[in-house]
């Protein structure tokens, strides 16, 4: 079996359902240094294109996996930084659709977005999933840590340009974090901003999965809820995940639920409806993992995650 570098999953999606995970940067690659990262703290902060890995053999991969598992509902390119920074993101996209006619989403920061080639270069995703977390200067550098070249008016007037050009599906995600940007003051901001962007659905997502800062901490249902009716039309609260009884004749490998940790920290419920394995299984894999000391365990609320250690 052929041994994956770029391919991932398909992972269970809140958003996606079952998502096929394409990694077009190496960990971790990003244009912010988010507070509330799930991967960590950003190694290599950058704004600058570059081909971070070979298209051919990304597309290789992929239609390699295609061809092991039943069609996932998305291919998503994401992963382990931020995907718009990789220079032939356009050619990787028009390669996945000479491969498959599953629909492709970016799951993206948003941060390039003023840049002519990162806008032309979706232009052939069916979704994009942007971020934007904060209505103001201040806030959105205390939030998203931005690498030098990027300002908060570049990056708001880039999702702007991006909705006036973009024909597909845009997906608005707004993280919520407690005591950070939960008042109605910062709400209404970020809201205001949101209808000028004009996506296809907002989407309020809050700090249920380990963070990059200890601080930050997630708001509690019924405020997220109060937050959702503050936007213009409402935005939608992001369920938890519930796996639908989908069939998957993939075998989990010790390696395959490693490199799902590492890119997505997990819950042993999480490792079990992705791999489509029972959870005696993920949980024999996991202690191994801990056993190696290849994974840490992070406690979230009531939760168990398990983490890569770096
Ligand atoms: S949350 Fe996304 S945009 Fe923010 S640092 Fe992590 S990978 Fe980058």
């Amino acid at each position: 079996m052929m041994k994956y570098h770029y391919i991932f999953g398909p992972v269970p999606s809140r958003r996606l359902g079952r998502s096929l995970g394409v990694d077009l940067v190496p960990p971790k690659t990003c244009s912010y240094d988010c507070i509330f990262c799930q991967l960590g703290r950003t190694t290599n902060k950058t704004a600058e294109l570059a081909a971070y890995a070979p298209a051919q053999e990304i597309l290789e991969e992929l239609k390699s996996k295609l061809s092991e598992i039943p069609a996932p509902d998305y291919i998503t390119l994401s992963g382990s930084g931020e995907p718009t920074l990789h220079s032939q993101m356009g050619d990787i996209i028009r390669g996945i659709r000479q491969i498959t006619a599953i629909p492709i989403a970016v799951i993206t920061n948003g941060s390039l977005l003023w840049m002519p080639e990162v806008r032309r270069a979706l232009a052939d995703a069916d979704v994009v999933l942007p971020s934007l977390h904060a209505g103001e200067s201040a806030l959105f550098q205390r939030i998203n840590r931005c690498a030098p070249d990027i300002s908060f008016e570049a990056m708001a007037d880039g999702l702007i340009r991006f909705r006036e050009e973009f024909k597909g599906q845009i997906w608005l995600e707004v993280f919520i974090m407690a005591g950070i940007n939960d008042s109605d003051e910062d709400i209404k901001k970020v809201a205001n901003l949101t209808s000028r962007i004009r996506p296809d659905k907002v989407q309020l997502n809050t700090a249920t999965r380990p963070t990059s800062e200890k601080n930050v901490r997630p708001v509690d249902a019924q405020r997220l809820h109060e937050i959702a009716q503050m936007f213009d039309p409402p935005a939608e609260v992001i369920a938890d995940y519930k796996t639908a009884n989908a069939v998957f004749h993939n075998e989990a490998h010790i390696a395959d639920v490693l490199d799902l940790i590492a890119r997505h920290p997990s819950t042993a419920e999480d490792v079990a409806e992705s791999m489509n394995i029972s959870s005696e299984n993920a949980e024999r894999i996991i202690s191994n993992l801990l056993a190696q000391g290849l994974i840490s365990v992070d406690i979230v609320g009531d939760k168990i995650y398990y983490k890569k250690q770096i």
